[in-house]
């Protein structure tokens, strides 16, 4: 079997790129081909309707729009405002996601339109997320023009990320099924908010996917918008069960959702439903946006996370948003040594070869490797 041994020099390669595209709007009007009407809805007889792409299930009458703010009814039909008209367009590495036993140290042409179904007051893209599509300054770049940039930027995946890539559906699923046809793969980042029809849907065209947990109880999910758990948990249940690569991050936010009980509580669900071998990603927070009055998590606390996932049973557990800190490396369940060595979100040493085996004892790990 072919072993390979890379050394990836990445520091100046890999600055995040923003992408000058042509044909940026300002903040006023939209065109008429980024509304589209909606795949994911049920007319109700009052002239309202009902959509049905997220558990928020919102009841939306004629001239409204619903929770996220990207969705209207006009005349008992549902449209989307955000088909080809994305406000953020950036190259970033995989890492970034962060995926990290999915094509190391690969190129992510990444996009995400105004708005979100979830409404976090720490989140750190909220001038997207909590923005309507006329408030922000969209790129003009329909499914086809993405799949383009993708190939003209060497990406070889495209990322559905930075707000919540629900909202934005039609436009994902248009533009996943184009770049499955061109050979580029698919990896979306979402906080798991969505219906299982859509999404089983859109695994079809999906390789990987990232469920971002913003804490492991109901009360964390009413505090960010009147959500429940229940309905994430389905989410990545759906998704280990079609097969796609997924990994699970968590945002340990002091006060919120760094105790134990909640870690042991997330970390259990994983192992006995997702796999011991769910690669999980412990975020550290930083106060951002209306959550200001809390300090960043204690490095101490993502150690302690990490270990109470470890004891646990899972076999892959990283700290995120700490650049250095040794437990961003993936270490080789043969020899406990480190396979892939990062630093940041970047691959220093990668010792794991394209069919997902330790060049050095020949153990297997779990991920997408070419
Ligand atoms: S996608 Fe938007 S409109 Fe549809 S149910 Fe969710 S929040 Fe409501
Ligand atoms: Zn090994």
């Amino acid at each position: 079997m072919a072993m390979r041994k890379k050394i990836i020099l990445v520091f100046t390669a890999f600055a995040t790129i923003a992408i000058l595209y042509q044909g940026v709007l300002s903040a006023t009007g939209l065109k008429k081909k980024w509304i589209r009407e909606a795949m994911f809805y049920e007319k109700l007889p009052d002239g309202s309707v009902r959509c049905t792409l997220c558990p928020r299930r919102c009841i939306i009458p004629e001239g409204e729009r619903g929770y996220c703010q990207v969705r209207f009814n006009k005349g008992g039909k549902l449209y989307t405002m955000t088909y080809g008209n994305p406000a953020a367009v950036h190259v970033d590495p995989i890492e970034k996601k962060p995926f990290f036993h999915f094509l190391p140290g690969s190129k992510a042409l990444s996009i995400a339109t105004a708005g979100c179904n979830l409404r976090c007051n720490f989140c750190q893209n909220w001038q997207l997320s909590h923005s309507t599509p006329e408030q922000t300054r969209n790129y003009d770049l329909p499914p086809e023009k993405v799949v383009e940039l993708a190939k003209k930027t060497r990406s070889q995946v495209i990322a559905y990320t930075y707000s919540e890539p629900t909202i934005f559906y039609e436009y994902m699923y248009e533009t996943a099924k184009l770049a499955h046809k061109a050979g580029i793969k698919n990896v979306m980042l979402t906080c798991g908010y969505i219906e299982p029809e859509p999404l089983k849907q859109l695994l079809k065209y999906m390789d990987a996917v990232d469920i971002d947990l913003k804490g492991f109880s109901d009360d964390v999910y009413r505090y960010v918008g009147k959500g429940r758990l229940k309905y994430v948990k389905r989410t990545a249940e759906i998704v280990r069960k079609s097969g796609v690569w997924l990994e699970v991050t968590y945002l340990v936010i002091p006060t919120l959702s760094d105790s134990e009980d909640q870690i042991r509580r997330m970390a259990r669900w994983v192992v006995e439903e997702l796999g011991d071998t769910t690669p999980v990603h412990f975020l550290r927070f930083h106060p951002d946006y209306k959550l200001t009055n809390l300090p960043p998590t204690p490095v101490k606390t993502l150690e302690r996370a990490r270990q109470i996932a470890m004891e646990e049973g899972l076999k892959y557990v990283y700290i995120g948003n700490v650049p250095g800190h040794p437990a961003e490396n993936t270490y080789c369940p043969g020899t406990n040594k480190v396979c892939i060595r990062r630093r940041g979100f970047f691959v220093l040493e990668n010792h794991v070869d394209s069919t997902g085996y330790c060049s050095v004892c020949k153990k297997h790990i779990p991920g997408v490797w070419k």
